[in-house]
């Protein structure tokens, strides 16, 4: 089969090669691939970051990706609830789904044998993928039928999944809600989409006039260009004009660099709550400096968020089943697999727009 390979990090070769197809253990599935986003953490991939959070590629070559869809080609002879023909998204993240966190928790996103597809299993950038474990529940989501755009389907297994659960879990943002989103890459239009699904009052703030253009089509009430204008002080006002008292609710970093993560912190009203969902790069290397005694002061609160439990799942679906969400909006580019390692590679320059998606 044909397959992205990635030969080292930081930044090593990108190849499209023919690789042997993954052969299907019993517990698991393999998929014939029909879609797979290009991601932003791809690109940390290949740059080499996360090491300081353990997340590194177990070898190379590797096939990298993590955000696909396809059609189940052959089960395991263990496998119970799939069968040849099922349409399949992986999620980003999968679960052993025999420790306590799987189990007792139901939050797969933090087994404590983290399995990420591209770094600690074969990824998804190939026409053919094996997914372990396929009967756990957190392991693959079913997609409705009346979901038909694959590619759009494809960014359920990582941004969508991510930023629905970053907004509406813990960011539990509430109708009415002032929202600030900072970075408007896929992360930060699906969560600029789904937090103005819910009602809320929401800001996107880029650095790029036409990102800033599509989140307003996607939701965005106000959009501020941090290049031109002090953001934080943009945010503030924008707010005092939406309802006399500035500062968001609810803010979102969908980038994580210092600067937004700061900023991002700096625009909260009293009681506010941050949510961090963009990783960090070697530049910060995971440590950004914080204002800790205006957030003791005005009792805000800073929230992680990674991926999605699996219990979210049918939240999600039916959200986007309700005709409130468009995930086919932020589908920008479709393109081959011979083209994506240099999209991927433009990422360094923030070259990439909405989600650009391959398709097989
Ligand atoms: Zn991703
Ligand atoms: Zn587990």
């Amino acid at each position: 089969m044909k397959a992205m390979l990635l030969h080292s990090a930081p930044r090593g070769e990108l190849t499209v090669e023919n690789v042997p197809d993954p052969k299907c253990s019993d517990d698991g599935l393999i998929i014939k691939m029909a879609a797979n986003g290009i991601c932003r953490s791809d690109w940390h991939e290949w740059n080499g970051d996360w090491g300081w959070l353990g997340i590194v590629p177990y070898k190379y070559p590797m096939i990298p990706g993590h955000e696909g869809t396809g059609v189940v080609a052959e089960v395991g002879k263990n496998v119970k609830n799939w069968k040849v023909g099922d349409r399949v998204v992986p999620p980003v993240s999968v679960g052993c789904g025999t420790c306590p966190r799987c189990v007792d928790w139901s939050r797969h996103n933090m087994c404590e044998t983290l399995r990420i597809f591209g770094y600690h299993i074969d990824g998804l950038f190939a026409e053919y993928a094996h997914a372990p474990d396929a009967d756990y529940p957190g392991n693959l989501m079913k997609i409705p039928e009346e979901l038909t755009d694959m590619a759009a389907i494809a960014s359920f297994g990582c941004r969508y999944q991510t930023a629905y659960h970053g907004v509406v879990s813990q960011g539990e943002v509430k109708p009415g809600d002032k929202v600030a989103v900072w970075g408007l890459g896929g992360i930060g239009l699906v969560a600029v989409q789904v937090a103005a699904s819910m009602g809320c009052y929401v800001i996107g703030i880029d650095i790029f006039d036409e990102k800033l253009e599509l989140a307003k089509k996607v939701g965005a009430h106000a959009v501020v260009n941090a290049k031109k204008t002090d953001p934080v002080q943009a945010v503030k006002e924008l707010t005092f004009q939406f309802n006399k008292q500035a500062g968001a609710n609810v803010s979102i970093d969908a980038l994580g660099i210092g600067e937004t993560a700061l900023n991002s912190v700096l625009c909260l009203t009293n009681r506010g709550r941050h949510v961090q969902i963009g990783l960090s790069t070697r530049e910060e290397n995971g440590m950004v400096a914080l204002p800790i005694d205006v957030m003791t002061a005005m009792e805000l609160e800073w929230h992680g968020t990674l991926t999605m439990p699996y219990p979210q799942y049918g939240q999600m679906m039916k959200h986007v089943l309700s005709g409130k969400l468009h995930p086919e909006q932020l589908v920008t580019k479709r393109v081959s697999l011979e083209e994506a390692p240099a999209i991927l590679k433009s990422m360094t320059e923030f070259g990439t727009f909405g989600m650009e998606v391959v398709e097989f």
